[in-house]
């Protein structure tokens, strides 16, 4: 895939009870599509499209505005990632989604980008 990082070099901090930190550390079983030096995506396990891949950072972040204001390039990267997993699966269309806050339905507060695609979706 075509898409390399392009936020600076930095160190990853991980949180001891995050799953996905835990899943990005290989200590808990996904099924990787994608990975490089700052990002990571996989196949959600309870997927809501023909395609449904979640994108995050290796660092760790507990949702997308903290990401926002602490690296701006990382969330433009984690959008690069999505666009070039969904120019492979289904020309170029997909949906992102940043589920923020549980009453918004964000289950895990290690931000990630769900990305739908593989199919045409219901509006
Ligand atoms: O937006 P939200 O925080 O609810 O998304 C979390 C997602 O993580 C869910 O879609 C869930 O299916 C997925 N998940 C996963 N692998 C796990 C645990 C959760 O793909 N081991």
């Amino acid at each position: 895939m075509g898409c390399g990082s392009s936020s600076t070099r930095r160190i990853m901090m991980s949180e001891p009870d995050c799953l996905f930190c835990k899943i990005i550390a290989g200590e808990i079983p996904s099924e990787k599509v994608y990975e490089d030096e700052t990002t990571y995506a996989f196949k959600d396990i309870s997927p809501k499209a023909a395609v449904h891949v979640l994108v995050v950072p290796k660092h760790h972040y507990a949702n997308v505005a903290e990401l926002a204001g602490a690296d701006a390039a990382q969330l433009a990267h984690m959008v690069q990632v999505a666009q070039s997993l969904a120019d492979d699966a289904f020309h170029g269309a997909y949906r992102l989604i940043f589920n923020t806050g549980r009453d918004a339905g964000q289950s895990v507060f290690h931000v990630h980008a769900h990305v739908l695609t593989g199919e045409t979706l219901d509006e």
